[in-house]
C-alpha cells in the first residue's frame, strides 16, 4: 500500500480529472482509510506493507530493469519489450 499522505498530492492539479472529482478524491479522511485498511488487514492477519512513494513507478515488475516514459502514464520496458500504465505496474 502505498503511504496513502502521498495520494492527495496526485490529485490536486492536472491528471485530466474533473474539478468535482478532485474535490470528492480530496474529501475523503485519508488517515481513516489507512487506519481501517490496517486493522482489517491485521484482523485478516494479512500484513500491510508500506512502499516509497515514486521508486515502484520506475522499474519494471517483471524483471526489475528501469522503465522508459512513454505518452500519457505509461511506462516501457526495454528487456521485456512491453508497455505498462505507470499504476498498473507498481502495484504488481
Ligand atoms: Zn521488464
Amino acid at each position: 500500500m502505498e503511504d496513502l499522505k502521498g495520494l492527495r498530492r496526485l490529485y490536486r492539479k492536472g491528471n485530466g480529472q474533473g474539478r468535482r472529482y478532485r474535490r470528492k478524491m480530496n474529501s475523503w479522511s485519508f488517515y481513516e482509510l489507512q487506519r481501517q485498511i490496517e486493522y482489517k488487514a491485521r484482523w485478516l492477519g494479512l500484513p500491510v506493507r508500506y512502499i516509497r512513494l515514486g521508486g515502484t513507478s520506475s522499474k519494471c515488475a517483471v524483471c526489475g530493469s528501469r522503465l522508459v516514459s512513454e505518452e500519457h502514464r505509461a511506462m516501457f520496458c526495454l528487456t521485456c519489450k512491453r508497455s505498462v500504465d505507470r499504476d498498473i505496474n507498481a502495484c504488481s
